[in-house]
Parts: structure tokens; sequence; C-alpha cells
């Protein structure tokens, strides 16, 4: 059993820890917080062995009634791998740490790309996570951008990608986030910072990306314009599409209009949290004119991340090929829309 560290347990850590819990060849050996809050409350609750992760707050956790497992030094010496899931920039002054026990370490996407020997995409770049140290899985947005890349690569050729991105303006969570009542071109500069990070996954690949946030908080959504090397039918497109696990084509028979009623699905279905772990494509959208393909999807930023650090864990430690480990990872998280 690979045995997972995560320090760092807010939105992304704590759906990482629930995902690899799941997994056969996992277990959670604990999670390391900052400060005792629901979260951690939830951490003890759910028989994750919880560790400090500044070591003068232990008392704090105490004073809360939260039982602390050790300092996150212990946690970090014991584990096979560390997931990092710590706000942006806080990774980086962590890999001293990794580093000094020897345990390899996964970066989320708020970290610089030159921080690691690798960014991560399970469907587009498993191979290149193998064997690495340090291994950053790329941001919510690039790694929706990635999944719909690398097929319409491997089948067409890919000549250009356009892509505009409305993004909510925080998670549910954050309320000091905005705008609330506003549009704003985010970054204004154009092309955004959303393109190279992409091409940290696609070194060759020709993508101008354009970012917007807005008062909303369930979901992002990609406005995607992909000139192929050659004129494709879209029902090719729709078919290839198909077939892809991380892909969820929302028929036009359900009715879906938007994130809102995407995450009401969710709920629906069952889905822990409400996530949506697939990437969620209007199917009538998928239109081509010429050799250029147009689709809207939407991308659930708290979770579309969470399976692609389960395979990285593998890819990483070398324990699984990609088609096996995202198998797996499909199967055990619940993938099946
Ligand atoms: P978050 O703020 O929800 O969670 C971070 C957690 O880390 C919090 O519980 C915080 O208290 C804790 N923390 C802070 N300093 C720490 C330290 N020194 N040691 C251990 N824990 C510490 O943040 P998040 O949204 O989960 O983001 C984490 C990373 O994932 C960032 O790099 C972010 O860019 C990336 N990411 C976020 C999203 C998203 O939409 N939320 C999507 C994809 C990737």
């Amino acid at each position: 059993m690979i045995q997972v560290a995560i320090n760092g347990y807010g939105t992304i850590g704590k759906r990482v820890a629930d995902a690899v819990r799941e997994q056969p060849d996992m277990e959670v050996l604990g999670v390391a917080k900052t400060r005792p809050n629901f979260e951690a409350e939830t951490a003890v609750k759910k028989g994750y062995p919880l560790y400090a992760a500044i070591e003068e707050r232990a008392d704090w956790f105490a004073e809360a009634g939260l039982e602390i497992a050790g300092p996150v030094e212990d946690l970090v010496e014991r584990a096979d791998i560390v997931v990092d899931a710590t706000p942006s920039g806080i990774g980086a002054e962590n890999k001293s740490l990794y580093e000094e026990y020897d345990t390899p370490a996964l970066y989320q996407g708020g970290e610089d790309a030159d921080l690691v020997d690798a960014s991560f995409n399970a469907r587009s770049n498993f191979e290149a996570a193998t064997g690495a140290q340090h291994v950053r899985v790329v941001s919510c947005n690039t790694t929706g951008l990635s999944r719909v890349i690398a097929p319409l690569q491997e089948a067409y050729g890919v000549e250009k990608v356009r892509a505009t991105l409305v993004r909510r303006g925080g998670d549910p969570g954050q309320t000091s986030r905005g705008p609330i009542n506003d549009i704003l071109p985010d970054p204004v500069t154009i092309p955004s910072h959303h393109g190279p990070d992409v091409e940290t996954i696609f070194p060759d690949l020709d993508i101008d990306t354009l970012g917007m946030k807005v008062p909303a908080t369930l979901m992002h959504m990609h406005s995607l314009n992909v000139t192929l090397e050659s004129a494709v039918d879209a029902a090719d497109i729709r078919e290839r599409f198909a077939d892809e696990s991380r892909l969820f084509l929302i028929p036009e028979a359900m009715s879906i209009d938007g994130s809102g009623k995407l995450k009401e699905y969710a709920h629906d279905a069952g889905r822990p949290r409400g996530d949506l772990w697939e990437n969620c494509i209007w199917e009538e959208s998928i239109s081509t004119v010429g050799r250029d393909c147009y689709l809207f999807q939407g991308i659930h930023q708290e979770s579309d991340v969470v399976p692609e650090n389960v395979d990285a864990i593998r890819a990483v430690l070398g324990a699984a090929d990609a088609t096996e480990s995202i198998e797996t990872t499909n199967e055990h998280i619940g993938i099946d829309f």
C-alpha cells in the first residue's frame, strides 16, 4: 500500500484525501493543517490522523479538542509521497522539507512550473512524472484544456488553440473573493498566463488564452476554438470525445443550461460535495467550420484536478501505467458520467 501524506487540507487537499482513501493500492497516512477549523474537525471524524503543520500551534488543536498525531515532519518522513495542497506559493516554501526527508512530492497548479521536474496531466503526459521527485499537477483550467487538446492533437493534429476562460471569482467558501457585481478582464493583458501553462504539458503547442473573472462561485466556463490540421466533421469529434473517460458530453436531452444545473445534477447523482471531476462539454456546442472546432465546457475548479493527483501518485512511484492508473482511479472515485 502506498502511504500518502496530504499537507494542506483545504479545498483540494480534503478531496484528494477522500479520493486516495477509495483507492485499492493507497492509504492516507495523515493530513497536516495549520489551524483547527471545520475541516480539521471533519478530518478527525473521517479517521485521518491529523498532524500540525506548524509545531508551535499544536496547542491550538488541543484547545479545540482535536488530537494531534505529531508534527508534519513525522508525517513527511514516514510517507511514500506527499501531496502538497497548500495555498499558492507555500508549496515552494515546503519543498526543502520534502527534500530533507527524501520524500517525493506533488504540488498544485498555484506553484510555478520551474519549481518542479515535471508538470502533469494524466491523459497527456503521464510518463513525464515517472521517477521524478517533484511534480506539479497543473491547475484546474490547464487540466481542462489539456484533456480536450490531447485527443484532438492525436486524432487530427492541432494548428492553433484560442481559449477564453470565464473564471469564477472565488470558490464557494472563499468569502473574501470577488467581484461581487462586475465582469473583469483578468488578467487584462493578452494573452493570459494560462496558455504558457498549457505549454508546460504540450511544449510545441500554439495557444493563446484570454481570461475574465465574473461574480460566480460554482465553475469556470471555457469558450474554445481549436484550428485543426484538416477539416473534420463535428460528429466525428463528438464520437471521439465520447470515448474519453474524463470528458462528460452533456446530452441536449438533459436540459442542463449552465453551471447551476450541472452542480445540481452532480448532487442528485450522489457525487460527494457535488463534485464534477470531468470536463463538462455541451455536446451540441461541439461544432466545426472548416478546420475550426468550437465548444463550450464547464470546469469544476474544486475537483477536476483530484483524479489527476491520484494518477500522479502512481506515475511518480512507477506503480502503474497511464491506462491502468486512469481506469483504477475512475472506478474507485466513481467517474461515470
Ligand atoms: P485552500 O486555501 O482551500 O486550502 C489550503 C489549505 O492549506 C488550507 O487549509 C490552509 O490552512 C492550509 N495551509 C496554509 N499554509 C499551510 C502550511 N504552511 N502547511 C500546511 N497547510 C497550510 O486552497 P486550495 O484552493 O485547496 O488550493 C491549494 C492549491 O491548489 C493552490 O496551489 C491552488 O492554486 C491549487 N488549485 C486550487 C483550485 C481551486 O479552485 N480551489 C483548483 C486547482 C488547483
